[in-house]
Formats: structure tokens, sequence, C-alpha cells
């Protein structure tokens, strides 16, 4: 590329030095494998697919049926599905599509309060969700910080909502799918979970599954299932026609046939004994970080993970909101993101607490032992951070330490 595009290909570059070089500890994030890099990059990109295998509106499909045939596959035998889509482009349309073959609008939905770990598409005002459905929030629990399902049943018996949604972008407990599923049963709701953060840890055999439970379920492919940017949509087989009609033609056209290429590689990698061992090493990982952070004098949010992430109250621990800490720490090459806590009392651009995570740093190979040491880095760079001398040489030290772990793809 570099002959035919050089000033991208700088900016390429810059960017592969940065995620060599620095510490990714955003939840949300992972490295994918060369293999699932090399399918996005074919040209499967080139063919208009749209429909689904056995039933395209375009000629020429017999080979690209085969690959999303595969993904199907390997996807249903992976979390154990009845029915599977895995041409959703991202998670935000996998849900708009879910929205749309469940619920008309102004339907009500019951789902996890956004400031305390629900998604933009579980009703924010500006997204679609918010704008075409009646949101009803349930909370964490005050003092545990934990969601309290004795509370989400009396919303639910109350409000009577046409859906439940349980799942989560910022929440560090496991979430009873069967007390949800209980609850949906009493007042004859449909469930749907999102584990579009969690999806790699059910894969790899770690978190209990809402499979068996719910009806739909959807999930991103890009976090802790480390596959492309995507999404799909699991479901029991009689709601199959109503979200494969609401992917194409409801919500989306063609689908990316590349990606969904690269989707059947990360699901090939995650049926391997190894991706139980990586989604074991990420929770081990995280909880290990939690538990450094806490010896640091930092608060995490009630007092653990059970999963990949954590939420850190910094602004009650250290008197730094997340704002601040997100720069200090983005300068010395350390990518955390800023975000609200249970009951924050300051406002989303500028909350009191840091989420991280452990996806993405697990891949490099970093065991228990390296969280420590992260978070050794981390607390200097929040406790020097006025200090410019003390920041040029924790950058200096995170990178040293950085490059030690390879980055799949990089050299
Ligand atoms: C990340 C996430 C999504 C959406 O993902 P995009 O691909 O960014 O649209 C949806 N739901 C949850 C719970 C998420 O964490």
């Amino acid at each position: 590329m570099i002959k035919y595009d050089p000033k991208l290909y700088k900016i390429i570059k810059r960017e592969e030095k940065r995620q060599k070089e620095g510490l990714e500890l955003i939840a949300s994030e992972n490295y994918v494998s060369e293999a699932v890099l090399e399918a996005m990059g074919t040209v499967l990109t080139n063919k208009y697919s749209e429909g689904y295998p056995g039933r395209r509106y375009y000629g020429g499909n017999e080979i690209i049926d085969q690959a999303e045939s595969l993904a199907i596959e390997r996807a249903k035998k992976l979390f154990g599905a009845e029915h599977v889509n895995v041409q959703p482009l991202s998670g935000s349309p996998a849900n708009l599509a879910v929205y749309m073959a469940l619920l008309k609008p102004g339907d009500k939905v019951l789902g996890f309060s956004l400031d305390q770990g629900g998604h933009l598409s579980h009703g924010h005002p500006l997204n679609f969700s918010g704008l075409l459905y009646t949101i009803i929030p349930y909370f964490a629990d005050k003092k545990t910080e934990v969601i309290d399902m004795d509370e989400v049943e009396r919303i639910a018996l109350k409000e009577k909502p046409k859906m439940i949604l349980a799942g989560f972008s910022a929440y560090s407990r496991s979430l009873d799918w069967k007390r949800f599923k209980k609850i949906a049963e009493k007042i004859g709701a449909v469930t749907f979970a999102d584990i579009a953060h969690i999806a790699g840890l059910i894969a790899g055999k770690q978190l209990e599954s809402p499979i068996p439970y719910f009806d739909v379920v959807s999930t991103t492919t890009h976090k802790t299932l480390r596959g492309p940017r995507g999404a799909m949509i699991m479901c029991k087989e009689e709601f199959a026609k109503a979200i494969d009609r609401a992917v194409f033609p409801g919500v989306q056209g063609g689908p990316h046939d590349h990606i969904n290429a690269a989707k059947a590689v990360a699901f090939g990698e995650a049926l391997k004994p190894s991706f139980v061992k990586y989604s074991a090493q990420v929770i081990k990982n995280a909880k290990a970080l939690a538990e450094a952070m806490q010896e640091k004098g930092y608060r995490v949010i009630s007092g653990g993970t059970d999963n990949h992430l954590m939420l850190v109250d910094v602004f009650g621990s250290k008197q730094i909101t997340g704002k601040e800490a997100e720069h200090a720490l983005e300068i010395v090459g350390i990518s955390i993101n800023k975000n609200m806590v249970p009951f924050d009392p300051r406002k989303p651009m500028d909350p009191s607490g840091i989420r991280l995570g452990t996806p993405a740093l697990t891949t490099r190979g970093m065991k228990e032992k390296h969280m420590k040491i992260v978070v050794s880095l981390l607390d200097k760079a929040l406790m020097e951070r006025n200090n410019p001398k003390m920041v040029k040489k924790i950058a200096r030290d995170v990178r040293d330490f950085s490059v030690k772990f390879p980055v799949p793809g990089i050299k």
C-alpha cells in the first residue's frame, strides 16, 4: 500500500505503533488474530448478496453462501442456538432489528438503566431505542451496587413491559438469566439478552449462557468474542422468520460478506480448547486487576468483578474525575474510558469513574502477575499526572513493558 497511498499507509503504521506500544484496557476492545485480519482483507468485499444462503436477490452467490453458512453453523455449535443470523453490521443495528422483530413503536421495554451500565441501544433518548420505544429502567441496589432482582420483578409486575432486556456495557456482575425468564413468564413478556460484552466468556464456558432461557440473544462479534467488527442475532426457532426479516430487508441491505467470513474464522477459533483457556484467563486477570486496584486504595464498584471488566470510582477514592484520569492515562499510553458509576453525582462528560477491562491484554499473553505491574503504572500515572518529568518516565516504562507482549498481526 505504501506505493499507492503513502499518506494513509503512514497513518496505519502510526496506529500499529500505538497499539503495540500502549496498554489497552478499554473493556470493549480486543486484538483479532491474523487469520481474522486476513479474511477481512479479501475479495469477498466485492460481492453483493442481499437475502440469505440459497435465496439471494443477486446472482453469483454460490460461494458466498458457503461462507455465510459456515459462519452460521459454527455459531450454532459455539452457542447451542436454534437459529442464527450473522448479517448484522454491528451491535446497534442488530438491536434495532431485534426491537423491530418483536415490538411495535411505543411498546414498553424493561432495561438496565444507561447511567448504571446499560447500552445506548437500550433506550438512550437520542438513540432509535429511546425515540421509538417506551423504556422503563431498572437499577442496581444503592448499597450493594448489584442488580436487585426482586426490584426488577416489582417493576415488571407493575409496568407489564412487552419485552424484558438483560445486558450491559459496564457492569461487573453475572446476570441471573433464569430469574429474568421467570419474571417474563409471569407477565407474558419476550426476553432479549444483549451479550455484546460477555459473548466470548460464554463461548469460552466461563459464564452461564442465556441461550437456554431467552427468546432472542444479540451480540457483537468484536469484543470478548475476538472476531471482526460486527454482530449476530441468535433466537429460538419460533422467532427465526421475524428476526431474519427484520435484519433484511427491515434494517439492512446487503451483508458484508468479507466480515461474515471473518466471523466464521473467529467462531472457528472460539471452538478450540485454547479459547476456553483464554476466557478463563481474561476473568482471572480481571480479578487480579481489581484486587491490585483495591490495594492501591481505589474503590471498585460492587467490590469486585465476575467478568472481564470493572468500574472504578476514581473521584470517590482519589478526587480525580473520570475525564482527568482518562487524559492522564492516555498521555502515558494507557487506554481506558471514563464512565459513570451507579448513582453518580457527576455528569456523563466528566463522571466519577473509569471502566477497565482485560480482554485485550489477555490476548497479548498477560497473566495475573502482569496485572500488578499494569496497576502500578496506572496508579503512578494518576498520582504523578502534574509532574511532567515523571509523566515522561512513566510513558517510557509503559512502552518498554508493552512491547514485550506481541500484538497479533503487528510485527
Ligand atoms: C458494544 C455494545 C453494543 C453495540 O455495539 P456497536 O457495534 O458499537 O453498535 C450493543 N450492546 C451492548 C451491550 C454493547 O456493549
